[in-house]
């Protein structure tokens, strides 16, 4: 699962609310980025 962040409102969208309509269910805006944010990963070593 991947999460976007609309450009225009800024909420974050995951694919889910996008399933097949590539557009913001709080804005209606069409234009997404994807957020540099790293995910949580702890290295066990
Ligand atoms: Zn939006």
């Amino acid at each position: 699962m991947a999460a976007y962040k609309c450009f225009k409102c800024g909420k974050a969208i995951t694919t889910n609310n996008l399933e097949k309509r590539f557009v913001c269910v709080h804005c209606g805006s069409k234009i997404f980025f994807k957020p540099r944010k790293h995910i949580a990963k702890v290295k066990a070593e």
